[in-house]
């Protein structure tokens, strides 16, 4: 390794060096040396000049110069001396300077080879970058991925498969896994390990019977000891590996012959010096694509991480990573890919996970504020004589959860900034209910109010459950769109409208004549209610039903001038804490944890394959005592054309083979909306005995009579998508059951089916289902405005709740991030969740 020639000054840059890396080890807290880093520079550059080395120093003192550049480039004033720098800077400081010592030879400062050559790393340092050139003019993290040494245009273009194209990109494109590099004396049987060692000797081999099989062979060796390494079907190998090279090899070492083996299955040749593979450490596995391989992937990114991290703008404000123990983003890079040990790399996995969820959480809470701080709502007092006048009227009483969440709707109703929560609750928990009442306050209080869902049938729904709750009090349907009520704890009527796509031009004119007049109270309606063309002069609370993506509601309702309704967002579908923060963050959640009493519990059952017909012969008798059954098809794939298909060919085979006597009807998603609405409704309304259906068919109506769900290859399906096909039944007095029929279940999912046989909690199966498949496979992240979690694990909820409280912390402070260190926090947020820009 490089070190100055005299042994003196050797001994004296060591000393140095093991300075730095005791700073490294304390956190930088210029402890390591009594008196202070800055004292013994002083006292250090006294003795070199004594000694009369004028090259030495000049280049040392030229080292030091640019390792002040470098923090300073980090953020924080420009300042000369160790001890005025802040933490972070000093982290920078340090590790410039021995970076540059280690590659730069004191004596005869030479430009090291472009390739990542290196001698040793300090302690708990990322492997050694190459000699630093001064920063690219023009080039920026955002520039293509080429401007990286060694990325041409073939290799850019296999990244950009990977969603790679810029340096940015390239620097995080992290880690799949991490591979830990063993001792050869340590390597166990059967796991998946990596050596790095010598070749001693190589050559191809013949093996299998009669020796037609050709393998490469080689003897390789580290200070523990030697192992034959075999590449079975490779003898081209033995082209490219030499004898005294020095390899990385990932393998699994099994006995062979009795002799110990390590059955290679990748390697690299190393560059002489390159320590960013030695025992101990751990070696990066790419998600990689056709054509790309592991070891021109870990070039281009060393190369991007040895030129770029150190450069990276930390985005991160310092009193958050200080409070939250984070280590610099410029160390995290280079941390994570290239970690010094297990441990390393977790605390530089913490450090990117927390930014992607504090991103998250900024970019939620800023659309959050941007609704409810900048115009104000309609502040609305709980009349309690209503309230209890209506809930006295309903012919059962809310449940404790019920309660409960009508209490924090109704508290953010009362406050005049405009409410934004997330009512959540299973299919059947009552969350209608909830929603009337808050908008019977609303009327009760002169105002107007609407209920929109994502479907011109939902919406009927809806119509109809108002007037039956309403109804049930003395009211009358005069007109089939209106609905007028008297109440008794009501001094007017109260006058509900139903408006969607499917009206006559004329009923819908009118309709909307009515509301601009606040002739209506209510209004009941697809999500299209709020697309511009409708006025509610006194709009003051609305209820979106299954529209989840508050920015979609309140980039529409913006439009509205003067002040914002209080929005409630319903969603039936149970997901874990982390998970509503993580996609709903910029709502408040109420959860109705709690079912009405007596629910009769819905019967699931896993029908294994030779119960196939019995399970037909079930459902037909169901169909036989006057119920209806919903058939579900096998996922077949990603393609609505091929599922399609496969429904029609499911529609075909049902309807003519095994129930020929039956009504069957087919719903898929290739069919228009009205159509499907029309479907729809002629099973609501008994019309057909049977409906197939492909997956994708979103939320159910409300079919009281239907008691049957068959979910054929529900193998392929989670459980959080299996609990959701299960409510559209038990819906009315009849016993109910769900079929699950698989033909072939792999273990894992034989597990998933029998969870569903005994656990009817569908938050507890959105927890294990997330626990097992991930929040990817939960929700289709595009569609979901799931934000792109590459380290952030939604099980951290402790991580996140952390990023949440930062990012409120932060947004206090500096509400629009207009403060200039907040800049680069602004536009990440903003990439993260692009949608919050478009205001
Ligand atoms: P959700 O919208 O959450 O699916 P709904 O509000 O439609 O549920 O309620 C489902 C059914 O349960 C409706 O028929 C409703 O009248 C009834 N219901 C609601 N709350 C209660 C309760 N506390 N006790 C008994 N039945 C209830
Ligand atoms: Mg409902």
């Amino acid at each position: 390794m490089a070190t100055p020639t005299k042994p003196n000054q050797s001994s004296k840059l060591d000393a140095f060096k093991n300075i730095l890396r005791l700073e490294s080890q304390r956190g930088y807290a210029d402890m390591a040396v009594s008196g202070g880093l800055d004292g013994f520079l002083a006292q250090w550059r006294k003795e070199m000049e004594g000694t009369g080395d004028r090259q030495t120093l000049r280049h040392l003192a030229k080292i030091v110069s640019l390792a002040y550049q470098q923090a300073q480039s980090h953020g924080g004033r420009s300042r000369r001396g160790y001890g005025r720098l802040t933490p972070a800077q000093r982290g920078v400081w340090a590790r410039y300077i021995l970076e540059s010592l280690e590659t730069e030879p004191v004596a005869e400062a030479e430009t090291p080879e472009p390739t990542s050559a290196g001698a040793k790393p300090a302690a708990g340092a990322p492997p050694p970058a190459r000699g630093r050139r001064p920063t690219p003019p023009g080039l920026s993290l955002e520039s293509p991925a080429t401007v990286v040494q060694g990325v041409g245009p073939g290799i850019a273009a296999k990244l950009e498969t990977l969603g790679v194209t810029t340096v940015r990109d390239l620097l995080y494109h992290v880690p799949r896994r991490h591979v830990p590099i063993v001792h050869i004396r340590d390597l166990a049987t059967e796991e998946e390990q990596a050596i790095v060692g010598s070749v001693w000797e190589v050559g191809v081999t013949r093996m299998g019977q009669g020796g037609r099989l050709q393998a490469t062979e080689a003897a390789v060796g580290d200070e523990t000891g030697n192992i034959r390494v075999i590449w079975y079907n490779q003898p081209f190998v033995a082209r490219s590996v030499k004898a005294n090279d020095r390899v990385m090899v990932i393998g699994r070492m099994r006995p062979f012959r009795g002799q110990r083996t390590l059955e290679a299955s990748a390697y690299e040749v190393l560059a002489s010096g390159d320590e960013a593979f030695s025992p101990g450490r751990l070696v990066p596995v790419y998600p990689s694509t056709e054509g790309l391989n592991q070891r021109t992937l870990r070039r281009a990114v060393r190369r991007a991480l040895d030129t770029w991290a150190p450069r990276v703008a930390d985005f991160l404000p310092q009193e958050v990573s200080q409070r939250q123990d984070l280590m610099p983003l410029g160390e995290a890079l280079p941390g994570y890919h290239y970690p010094q040990d297990a441990a390393a790399r977790d605390r530089a996995r913490r450090r990117l996970a927390f930014d992607e969820l504090f991103l998250t959480q900024i970019a939620l809470l800023s659309r959050k504020r941007r609704w409810q701080q900048r115009s104000s709502g309609v502040p609305i007092a709980t009349d309690q004589g209503v309230l209890e006048g209506f809930l006295g009227s309903l012919p059962f009483a809310l449940t404790g959860a019920q309660r409960r969440t009508l209490d924090e709707v109704l508290a953010d109703m009362a406050s005049p900034v405009p409410m934004a929560r997330l009512l959540q609750g299973e299919v059947g928990s009552g969350k209608t209910v909830v929603a009337l009442a808050a908008m019977l306050m609303a009327v009760a209080q002169g105002h107007q109010t609407a209920m929109m869902a994502p479907t011109e049938i939902l919406a009927e729904q809806h119509f109809l459950t108002f007037q039956r709750l309403l109804g049930g009090l003395g009211g009358a349907t005069e007109e089939p769109h209106l609905l007028t009520v008297r109440l008794d704890f009501l001094p007017k009527p109260v006058v509900v409208g139903f408006l969607t796509g499917s009206l006559k031009k004329r009923e819908k004119e009118e309709m909307r004549r009515r509301l601009e007049s606040h002739d209506l109270d209510m209004v009941v309606g697809t999500h299209a209610l709020i697309q511009g063309e409708v006025g509610f002069p006194s709009l003051a609370l609305a209820v979106v039903d299954e529209q989840h993506r508050f920015g979609v509601v309140q980039r529409r309702l913006l439009n509205e001038k003067g002040r914002r309704p209080h929005v409630l967002s319903m969603s039936a579908t149970p997901i874990p804490r982390s998970l509503a923060l993580t996609l709903y963050g910029d709502l408040d959640i109420s959860v109705i944890d709690e079912l009405p009493q007596g629910r009769r519990p819905i019967r699931t059952r896993w029908a294994r394959p030779d119960q196939r017909e019995t399970a037909y012969s079930f459902l037909r008798r169901q169909v036989g005592e006057g119920r209806q059954a919903f058939v579900v098809c096998p996922l077949i794939d990603e393609s609505e054309a091929l599922q399609t298909r496969a429904a029609q060919e499911e529609h075909r085979r049902l309807s003519q083979e095994v129930y020929p006597d039956l009504r069957v009807g087919l719903l898929h998603g290739r069919m228009p909306a009205a159509k499907k609405e029309a479907v729809m409704a002629q099973f609501r309304d008994g019309e057909l005995d049977i409906l197939v259906s492909t997956p994708v068919v979103e939320v159910g109506v409300d079919v009281p009579n239907a008691s049957v769900m068959l979910i054929d290859g529900a193998d392929r399906f989670g459980l959080s998508e299996l609990h959701q096909f299960r409510g559209r039944v038990g819906r009315g007095e009849h016993s109910s059951y769900c079929i699950l029929m698989a033909d072939d279940p792999s273990e894992d999912a034989q597990e998933r089916l029998a969870l569903m046989e005994r656990e009817t909690n569908g938050f507890r199966l959105a927890d294990e289902d997330l626990r097992l498949r991930g929040p990817g496979a939960l929700f289709g992240t595009r569609q979901s405005g799931m934000p792109d979690l590459k380290l952030a694990q939604l099980s951290d909820v402790e991580l996140l709740t952390l990023a949440r409280q930062e990012a409120s912390l932060v947004l206090e402070a500096d509400p629009e991030l207009e403060q200039p260190e907040h800049a680069a926090l602004a536009e990440l947020a903003a990439r993260i969740m692009p949608e919050v820009e478009e205001e």
